[in-house]
C-alpha cells in the first residue's frame, strides 16, 4: 500500500492490455504480437530490478540494458532472454555490435 504514481498507472495499464491481448491470440493458438514500448513496461532487470532501455537494431530490440548494472540482456530469436547469466557486459556488447552500441 504505496503511492500509486503515473507511471505505474501506465504500467499497469499496459500490463491489462497486454494480458487481455495475450489471451485473446492464446485462446486461437497465435503468438501474440507485442511492441518494445510495452515490453520495457513488463521488464525488469533480473539483477537489481530497475528499468531498462531498449537496445534497437534495425527498429527492432536487439537487447535491453541496465545502466546501474552495466549489462544488456540480449533478444535472440524474439525473445528477451532475462537471466543473471546471460547478462553481456556493456563493454563486449559494444565490441560485439558495433551496430548497435547501448544508448
Ligand atoms: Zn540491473
Amino acid at each position: 500500500m504505496g503511492n500509486f504514481s503515473a507511471t505505474d498507472y501506465l504500467e499497469t495499464k499496459i500490463r491489462t492490455g497486454v494480458f487481455c491481448r495475450q489471451r485473446y491470440f492464446a485462446a486461437r493458438g497465435k503468438i501474440m504480437p507485442i511492441n518494445t514500448e510495452e515490453l520495457l513496461a513488463m521488464l525488469a532487470c533480473p539483477r537489481c530490478l530497475g528499468a531498462l532501455t531498449a537496445v534497437i537494431r534495425r527498429e527492432e530490440p536487439a537487447g535491453f540494458a541496465c545502466k546501474v548494472c552495466g549489462v544488456v540482456y540480449p533478444v535472440r530469436e524474439d525473445i528477451p532472454i532475462m537471466l543473471v547469466e546471460e547478462g553481456i557486459p556493456d563493454v563486449k556488447w559494444n565490441t560485439d555490435n558495433p551496430d548497435c552500441p547501448t544508448p
